[in-house]
């Protein structure tokens, strides 16, 4: 009746029987092909998970990676080259719409003098607790910069210069009264802060130059 019978023939000759195996194929095609399904289905959800798993590590990677290029390990403030380009567009922003922007460099006092005394570890542990303390201080838009050993270049976005320095101060005062954990017990430290306010027209080069002379001046102020 034009349908399909699969049949399986065998001779079993200890007993002189030819048994035969008789199935509706339509009944078979079925099963095989739920099978079939099955498997792709089981298939395709393994590959999703895998290649979810693949992503999740591959991502987490990257941003390691990506951290690692563009922050100080010790730290954490973004390094210099990253900083150039920040810079460099906040300037053309500035430029564009006329805005306030303003940028602090700050150094930390006799700093050679706390290494010297404690030992670098403890240099390290100053540098990294003074970065927190500045990360506390200014708004999260505002960028840090590890310009040198223990100097760093703070950017303030929409920030005019009378404006700034009332943060390089509070910045100033907060770092003054903080004290730093070391094994022997905790020590305070002192930073210098020189500030400046974008000049429109000027090369990033200049804008640096002013805020490091400001920099030697509070110096040669005193510091603190
Ligand atoms: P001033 O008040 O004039 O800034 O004096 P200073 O002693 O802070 O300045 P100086 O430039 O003489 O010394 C800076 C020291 O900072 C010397 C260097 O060994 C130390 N330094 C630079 N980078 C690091 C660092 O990553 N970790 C530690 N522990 N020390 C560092
Ligand atoms: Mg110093
Ligand atoms: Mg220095």
């Amino acid at each position: 009746n034009g349908n399909t019978v699969f049949v399986n023939s065998r001779s079993v000759p200890e007993l002189k029987w030819l048994l035969l195996v008789e199935q509706d194929g339509n009944k078979v095609e079925g099963r095989l092909l739920r099978t079939l399904l099955i498997n792709i289905l089981v298939a395709v959800g393994i590959t999703a998970l895998v290649l979810f798993v693949a992503h999740l590590t591959v991502g987490g990677y990257q941003r390691r990676l990506e951290e690692m290029a563009s922050k100080d390990k010790l730290t954490g403030a973004l390094n210099r080259q990253v900083f150039d380009g920040i810079l460099d567009r906040a300037m053309k922003m500035a430029s564009c719409d006329k805005s306030d922007l303003s940028l602090a460099m700050l150094d930390v006092d006799h700093f050679k003098r706390i290494n010297d005394t404690h030992g670098h570890l403890a240099g390290d542990i100053i540098l990294s607790g003074v970065v927190d303390v500045i990360r506390c201080t200014i708004r999260e838009s505002d960028v840090i910069c590890r310009w040198g050993g223990e100097e760093f270049l703070l950017l303030f976005v929409d920030c005019d210069a009378e404006q700034a320095e009332a943060l390089a101060e509070k910045i100033r005062g907060e770092i003054e009264k903080h004290s730093f954990p070391l094994r022997e017990g905790r020590i305070t430290v002192t930073v210098s802060l020189g500030v400046s306010r974008f000049v429109l027209g000027e090369s990033e080069k200049d804008f640096v130059n002013r805020v490091d002379h400001a920099l030697i001046a509070a110096k040669r102020a005193g510091r603190n």
